[in-house]
């Protein structure tokens, strides 16, 4: 398979290629060339298909020959390692729980899986290994340095705003060691982002074969097809429309989702929710795409102000905002909301909800109001005890420590600190 990159000026590369460099050369997303449905049989069988026998199917084509089936089939099983089981809260309202995974967020699958497309293609170049740089408000971090941890041939470097991520959060970070390093920034989030930005930018810093493991990169984008297969094969017995929600940040997950359509998963609608991050609700609304400066809300993974991925689902639609209008709509809630609705949902359903997916559960509904006959799915992103100082004082509960997290409060916490740029580059050429 080749992929272009939809700034449409650097040469087309493998899938080998476009997972090391994550960004082509033109600053562009990396797109598939060709995107092929899966055969009805596939749809037709698919109850009896396990989630890695799914898994298979759904990414074989990105990947090609690159990578020998066999051990594609073996990286899909340690992606694959935990479940993904639908809640019904409400009456033919799901939530989709993306967060039974080590990390307990979304981002364990896609992370666990470029990190061991990375390994496989670096078994043979111990010298020359790859660097794989992010910086993180809280999430990602965790889940990329549980993803990759013992992989070899890759070394991670995770930058974080200092003070700025929750405890949990940095303990995820700054315990686990071996081929692991935790940067602690004095600074805030948007200084990180800065500094690795740059640093892809520095020739200086080019045999340090550096890649980002954000859902720009393809190997972490890609498997976030998984689930919305997984829900399919679930629900299809119903027999009834399904109208999917995601909080959205850097919008990979719902074009993730949407990719998984153009596969030929019958997905009736797609609903973007967003917090007051508001960039593509007001696309939608207006035309005019006006990315703006993040600002803060209790959802802060999805505190994004220009979503990365949004430009590949413009992409899938030959940038034409009426057909994309016709599948996917996307709305925007304010923390009040959010807050109101964790509540509502755990006194009506007993469903206890993190902030991303009450905002999930607001786009959710708001789009059932034109689609009566669906089922909705919200995708829970994150596990509520990630977010456990806005869910205890909401809801007044006190929640129980799962052992992934207890695993972790325990250990030592390890940091380099550094403060700018050039400490950052010392670190990386030392
Ligand atoms: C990353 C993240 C999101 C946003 O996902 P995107 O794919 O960037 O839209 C939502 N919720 C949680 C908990 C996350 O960590």
């Amino acid at each position: 398979m080749k992929y272009y990159s939809l700034n449409h000026n650097a040469k087309k590369v493998n899938f080998k290629d476009a997972v090391t460099d994550g960004l082509a050369p033109d600053k562009g997303l990396y797109f598939p060339e060709e995107i092929t449905a899966l055969p009805k049989t596939f749809f037709d069988n698919i109850e009896n298909l396990d989630h890695k026998e799914i898994a298979f199917q759904v990414i074989q084509q990105f990947v090609g020959d690159e990578i020998p089936a066999e051990i594609l089939k073996e990286i899909i099983a340690e992606t694959l390692s935990f479940d993904f089981p639908l809640a019904e809260v409400e009456e033919n309202i799901y939530a989709l729980e993306l967060f039974h995974g080590p990390t307990m967020a979304f981002k364990d699958v896609g992370a666990r899986f470029m990190s061991r497309c990375l390994g496989y293609f670096n078994k043979d170049k111990k010298d020359n290994e790859n660097t794989v740089l992010v910086a993180t408000s809280g999430d990602t971090g965790g889940a990329v340095a549980s993803g990759f941890l013992d992989v070899e041939g890759v070394k991670v470097v995770i930058l974080y705003p200092s003070g700025k991520v929750s405890d949990i959060q940095e303990k995820q970070l700054t315990t686990l060691g071996k081929n692991i390093t935790a940067l602690e920034v004095d600074g805030v989030f948007d200084d990180c982002q800065d500094m690795v930005k740059k640093a892809f930018l520095d020739e200086d810093l080019n045999s340090k074969n550096l890649t980002s493991a954000n859902s720009i990169n393809i190997a972490r984008w890609l498997p976030q097809m998984f689930y919305f297969f997984f829900a399919y094969k679930n629900l299809k017995k119903q027999n009834k429309p399904l109208v999917f929600s995601c909080p959205s940040g850097n919008f990979g997950n719902i074009c993730a989702g949407i990719l998984a359509k153009k596969l030929g998963l019958p997905i009736k609608h797609f609903v973007a929710s967003t917090n007051i991050n508001d960039t593509v609700p007001r696309f939608l609304v207006n035309g005019l795409y006006e990315p703006k400066p993040s600002e803060s809300t209790i959802s802060n993974a999805m505190d994004v102000g220009n979503p990365s991925n949004f430009c590949r689902i413009q992409e899938m639609y030959d940038n034409d905002l009426e057909q994309l209008k016709k599948d996917f709509s996307s709305y925007s809630f304010s923390d009040k909301e959010t807050l109101e609705t964790m509540k509502t949902i755990y006194k009506a359903n007993n469903y206890i909800a993190d902030p991303h997916g009450a905002v999930g559960f607001l786009g959710l509904k708001k789009e059932l109001e034109n689609h009566p006959n669906a089922l909705g799915i919200f995708l829970e992103t994150a596990h509520p005890i990630k977010f456990l100082d806005i869910v205890e004082p909401a809801l007044n509960i006190k929640l129980p420590i799962p052992k992934q997290i207890e695993s972790v409060l325990g250990k030592e916490k390890k940091s380099v600190k550094i403060k700018t740029y050039a400490d950052l580059k010392s670190y990386l050429t030392y």
